[in-house]
Order: structure tokens, then C-alpha cells, then sequence
């Protein structure tokens, strides 16, 4: 027999179901089991037995549901003697990475520990902060969160492992508590997105989550790609948007508030479809994951469950002074602005001239001007969605 663990998107699903057939018709079977997550698929229903839609009542029900046994690692150990050895030449058979089709990587800062070791030890560390994460977690140039999210993704450490961490922190009280709750919750966003995307498959085939946003116009139809390319080159004009463009390029990684901020600014001020974000973020991302990313975009698009609503609309300028106050994470990305006074460095188009010349910063030439006016781009982003609303509310009378 061939013992696996579940998966939730409908490709994986449908690899599954061929590997269970090809199985099959060998005389064996394939047996798969609950492990990426906490609770799965129907485990957390509405009282209507109904799957949720909103995160506030789901994470309720879901902390209601758990029992120690849920957070318990499995017993696995004391299976291990039923395994069939792994014969010999399949050992030697082990395919290399470079016949797998993976190359040396030109990513500059994976700072990331890899491994089941380097998962333990960026956990450990992690916890000795868990309790600061509530008022760390949206500054970009602060080590707020835990970054796990690739050891999640590459399964290198168990869910259970860090719920259980999280979970006894806040249940033992102290300073620590607050900090743990909120990141609790983020995990279990994870299993949300997973459980969202185990009802709804058609997300899997690109469609909103809310079905009306599907008629939206975006503005790609007739510009084509000028302003995807731009946001996909980190030429915004936009620091916090372009610096962050360059940390997902350089590194694998974006911080939350980041991928918060650029996905918005894609969708809204750029008005460009957020499926095209959404490939560019799976193409780069080292954590990618579906349920999550699609999660991400449709709510930062707000054509998700539980999304933004559509005239909540990010301003790239008033986020950056707020998350990226002097600019530190800017600055590292894009030293081009590194001697911009903290004043500018969020709109360097608002410096006086002087300024800029003495910070050696050439607008439209070493960096460039804004793309868009974040104001108008606002004004035309509510128009494309109050078309469709509109529309909704016409058919709804
Ligand atoms: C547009 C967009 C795209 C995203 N794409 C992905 C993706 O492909 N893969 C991915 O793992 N996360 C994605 N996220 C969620 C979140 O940004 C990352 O999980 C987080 O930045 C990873 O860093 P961390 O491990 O340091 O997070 P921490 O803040 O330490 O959070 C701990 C863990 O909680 C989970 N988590 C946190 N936030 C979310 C969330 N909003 N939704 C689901 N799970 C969450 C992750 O597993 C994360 O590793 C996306 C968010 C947005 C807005």
C-alpha cells in the first residue's frame, strides 16, 4: 500500500485519484490522511451544517472544535517498523535535484534555514518574539513575523507543532498571550483558505469568488501590458510598491502588509486583473501556495469571501509612512532613493528640486515618475467596481 497525505487543490486531487487507479490496477491501494492542517474540508461548519464563508465565526467554531488530540504530533514512531524497507536500488535511483529540473537559484538573500533543522531553528527563534508579533508583524524592515510560510508550504514542519506552541501560550496567560493569539489566527487563515478551496473548486479555474466581479473591465483589456510590466519591474514609481516588487524578485519572500499593498495597487489603482498578479505571485513566490495566494488576491481584489470591500481602496503613500516610516525598508531595496529625507522618500515626486538633485535622485530617469495618480487611478477603480455593483443591484431588484 501506498500511505500519502491529503491535498486540496482540485490538480493534486485529480494526480491522486490517477495514482489511486494506477494503484488499483496493480492490486494495491492508496490511503491518504489529514497532515497540512488543523481541521480539513467539513470538519468546521456553519450550524446549518453549511461551510463558512466569513473568517470571525470560522475561527470561533474552529477554536470551540479543538481538543489536545488535534494539536498531538502523530504517533508515528511507533509505526515505523511496519514500513517496507526502501529496497536498495531505488536508494541509489533517488533522483538528483538538477534532473528534476532545478537549477542553481540567483535569489541574493535566502537567509532561509532549510530543513526539518533550519524549520526547528527559525521556530525557536520566532518564539522568543511570538509575544511582540501583534506590533511588529506590519513593518516591513522590523523581523516581525515568523517567516515558516516556505516549511509550511514544504511541509518541514508540522502544523500541529506550532498551533500547539501558539495555542499554550495564549492559554497560559501572561505577555506573551496577545502576541500568540493574533498569530494563532493567522494560522488559521491557512486552514480557511484550504477549506474555502476544498468547496469551491471553481476558484481553481480562475474565478472570483463572488461570481459578479467576473463581468469587471479591466483596464489590461485595451492598455495590454505597460502597466503589469511596470508593476512586475518594480517601475511604479511607487517606492514602497517597487521596493517590495524587488524583495519578492530578489528573495522568494513579500512580507503581508507588502503583498497586501502591491496586490491592491495592481487591482485597484492599476486596474489590472488580479489573475495576473495572482500567476505572477505563484510564479515567484518560494511559499506559494494556491489556497492561500488566490485567498490573498481575491481579497485584496475584493471578489473574495470574506474580501475588503471594493471602495476600501490602499493608498500607496499614506501605507508606506505608516508601515515604513523612515523609509528603511525602501531604502534598502532601492538605494537609488537613499539619501531622499524621510519627508520625500514615500512620494519622492513631491521633493522640491533642490532636494532631489542633492539626493541625486532624476525623476523619469534613475527613477521614475508615478504611473498612475493614486487619486484619479481611486476615482476610476470605483467606477469598475460600482459598474458592477451596480448591475448586481439592478438584477437583485
Ligand atoms: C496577495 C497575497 C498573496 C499571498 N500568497 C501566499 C502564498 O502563496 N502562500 C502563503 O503561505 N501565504 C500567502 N499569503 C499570506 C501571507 O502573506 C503569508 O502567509 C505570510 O506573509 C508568510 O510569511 P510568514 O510565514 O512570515 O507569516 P507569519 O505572519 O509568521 O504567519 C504564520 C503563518 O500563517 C499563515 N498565514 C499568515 N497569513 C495568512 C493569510 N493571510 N492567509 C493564509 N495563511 C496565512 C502562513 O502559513 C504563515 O506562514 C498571501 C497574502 C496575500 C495578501
Amino acid at each position: 500500500a501506498v500511505f500519502t497525505n491529503h491535498d486540496y487543490e482540485p490538480i493534486a486531487k485529480d494526480r491522486d485519484a490517477t495514482v489511486r487507479q494506477a494503484l488499483a490496477a496493480d492490486g494495491r491501494e492508496l490511503f491518504t490522511f489529514k497532515d497540512q492542517v488543523i481541521f480539513e474540508a467539513s470538519e468546521i461548519l456553519t450550524g446549518q451544517d453549511q461551510p463558512f464563508s466569513v473568517f470571525t465565526p470560522y475561527k470561533n467554531a474552529w477554536l470551540k472544535a479543538l481538543r489536545p488530540f488535534d494539536l498531538r504530533p502523530y504517533p508515528v514512531d511507533a509505526y515505523r517498523k511496519a514500513l517496507a524497507p526502501v529496497p536498495a536500488t531505488h536508494r541509489q535511483a533517488l533522483p538528483t535535484l538538477e534532473s528534476l529540473g532545478f537549477a542553481p537559484s540567483n535569489l541574493k538573500e535566502i537567509a532561509m534555514p532549510t530543513g526539518m533543522d533550519g524549520a526547528q531553528a527559525l521556530f525557536r527563534e520566532f518564539q522568543t518574539r511570538m509575544g511582540d508579533y501583534g506590533q511588529r508583524r506590519d513593518f516591513p524592515a522590523l523581523r516581525g513575523p515568523s517567516y515558516l510560510s516556505v516549511h509550511l508550504r514544504f511541509g518541514t514542519i508540522s502544523i500541529r507543532a506550532l498551533a500547539r506552541t501558539a495555542h499554550d501560550t495564549v492559554q497560559r496567560g501572561g505577555t506573551a498571550a496577545a502576541g500568540a493569539a493574533i498569530w494563532l489566527s493567522e494560522l488559521i487563515w491557512r486552514d480557511f483558505y484550504f477549506m474555502i478551496l476544498h468547496h469551491h473548486p471553481r476558484l481553481a479555474e480562475g474565478k472570483s469568488y463572488h461570481p459578479e466581479y467576473d463581468a469587471i473591465r479591466w483596464v489590461d483589456l485595451h492598455t495590454g501590458n505597460e502597466y503589469f510590466e511596470a508593476w512586475c519591474q518594480a517601475r511604479t514609481g511607487y517606492p514602497l510598491v517597487d521596493a517590495a516588487m524587488l524583495q519578492i524578485r530578489q528573495s522568494g519572500y513579500m512580507h503581508n502588509r507588502l503583498r497586501m499593498v502591491t496586490a491592491s495597487f495592481l487591482v485597484k489603482d492599476l486596474g489590472v486583473d488580479w489573475r495576473r498578479g495572482e500567476q505572477y505571485f505563484a510564479d515567484q513566490l518560494n511559499d506559494f501556495d494556491f489556497s492561500a495566494n488566490n485567498g490573498g488576491w481575491q481579497w485584496a481584489a475584493s471578489t473574495g469571501c470574506d474580501a475588503q470591500p471594493y471602495f476600501r481602496i490602499f493608498n500607496p503613500v499614506t501605507q508606506s509612512e505608516k508601515f515604513d516610516p523612515q523609509g528603511r525598508f525602501i531604502r534598502k531595496y532601492l538605494p537609488v532613493l537613499e539619501n531622499l529625507p524621510d519627508k520625500y522618500i514615500h512620494a519622492p515626486w513631491t521633493a522640491p528640486d533642490d532636494v532631489l538633485a542633492a539626493a541625486g535622485v532624476r525623476l523619469g530617469e534613475n527613477y521614475p515618475r508615478p504611473i498612475v495618480q493614486h487619486g484619479v487611478a481611486r476615482m476610476e477603480a470605483l467606477e469598475r467596481y460600482g459598474a458592477v455593483k451596480g448591475s448586481k443591484a439592478k438584477s437583485a431588484d
